[in-house]
């Protein structure tokens, strides 16, 4: 039973946020950047953020060539053009909020890389370039099939690798301790071990698995791909994903970010280290799942590429492999609404939400502060 001193003084907020990812610490800092004489509550159920913002491969990417070109067949240019271009806002919130010092931001550029069965897909560089050019000014996308033997890929494999000079790399612990550490100078408090179990609309209490009470004016919900509990409505489906990280390589040839397959995979280096994820694909059934588990499959999945096309002739050790929950719907635009009369909700953040989150927490802080 909570004392009258703990009532009085821990359990009132103007705005309580469920779940700290990128997306829940973004919004939080926002709301304080603007309005710093807010009372601003975080409740997160791990011990540090425990969904994606985490887990993820640290690409500050927008979107591939392939990824680009898939998402023109299902939607309208607009729709395609604005992903972007908000994925893109997005980053430089990112870097302007924390600077690219303390997020190791390192622009080496993406590549993708090309099979036999893709070379078609090089085709399509000017229309998308054209498409683009409105946000970047520039060419994004450029062949530039010198680096296959560079990076030391396997030849008879990759047949063309396509270049993106705005695409980079961060450090995701950095990032996030950076992004906690920012909120908690802004006044914000962040709670960990707070498992919400639900929220009473009527009161706007947030009720904890252990029955501690929460209220506030205003709840920001912010739990992406574990949302469902609190959106029974909306069609949010959660997606594994697995990632390995080798032991340091001696002479990596390689620095960037690299994808291929329509963005399935994944891997750039970390210093001497390759880090490569992805192989949902392989498995869909499996790994539309929550549970943060690796399994055999992707795993073996993984090393045979990185063996096969990655590293070929290069010994190397993987040193340790984790996963993260992404959330997916029928679309790739994130679910951002009024829930109800004072509860809101960012989530749904697919694939690439280091570089949409900050933009989602922005937009999501303004429904907030302007109703
Ligand atoms: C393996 C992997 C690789 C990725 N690689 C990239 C990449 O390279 N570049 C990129 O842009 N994006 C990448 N992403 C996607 C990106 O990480 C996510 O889109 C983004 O982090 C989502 O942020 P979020 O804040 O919405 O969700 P999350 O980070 O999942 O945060 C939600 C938080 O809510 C908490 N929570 C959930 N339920 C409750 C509850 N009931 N009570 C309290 N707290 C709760 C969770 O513990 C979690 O901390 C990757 C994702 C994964 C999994």
């Amino acid at each position: 039973m909570l004392s009258f001193w703990e009532r009085k003084s821990f359990t009132h907020y103007d705005i309580i946020i469920i779940g700290s990812g990128i997306v829940g610490l973004s919004t939080a800092a926002s709301i304080l950047e603007k309005y710093p004489n807010k009372k601003v509550l975080i409740l997160e159920r791990g011990v540090f953020p425990t969904g994606a913002s985490t887990k993820n491969a640290g690409f500050a990417c927008f979107g591939s060539l392939s990824e680009i070109v898939s998402d023109l067949k299902k939607s309208s240019e607009d729709e395609v053009i604005s992903l972007v271009e908000r994925r893109w806002k997005g980053l430089q919130i990112l870097r302007k909020r924390l600077g690219d010092e303390k997020i190791n931001y390192l622009n080496y550029g993406g590549y993708e890389l090309m099979f036999e069965e893709n070379l078609n897909l090089l085709n399509k560089i000017d229309e998308v370039n054209k498409l683009l050019k409105p946000i970047f000014q520039e060419n994004v996308y450029e062949v530039k099939d010198e680096k296959i033997t560079q990076f030391g890929f396997d030849r008879d494999k990759v047949k063309s690798i396509v270049f993106n000079q705005f695409e980079a790399q961060i450090d995701t612990g950095k990032m996030m301790s950076a992004l906690l550490k920012h909120v908690a100078s802004l006044g914000a408090t962040v709670i960990t071990g707070a498992d919400v179990k639900s929220i009473n609309n009527d009161s706007l209490e947030v009720i904890l698995a252990n029955d501690i009470k929460f209220s506030a004016n205003k709840i920001a919900i912010c739990t992406n791909a574990f949302s469902q509990q609190f959106l029974p409505d909306e069609f949010i489906e959660p997606g594994r994903g697995q990632v390995l990280v080798t032991k340091p390589i001696k002479n990596l040839k390689f620095k960037g970010v690299f994808h291929f397959d329509e963005g399935f995979y994944y891997f750039r280096n970390f210093e001497d280290r390759v880090v490569f994820g992805g192989g949902r694909n392989i498995d869909m059934q499996n790994e539309t799942t929550t549970e943060l588990l690796t399994t055999p499959l992707i795993m073996d999945n993984l090393k045979e590429k990185l063996n096969s096309i990655i590293l070929p002739n290069q010994e190397f050790e993987i040193e340790h492999s984790w996963s993260g929950i992404m959330a997916f719907g029928k679309t790739k635009k994130p679910i951002l609404k009024r829930v109800s009369e004072n509860i809101y909700a960012g989530v749904r953040l697919g694939g690439m939400g280091v570089a949409l989150g900050s933009l989602l927490g922005e937009e999501l802080s303004e429904m907030i502060n302007n109703d």
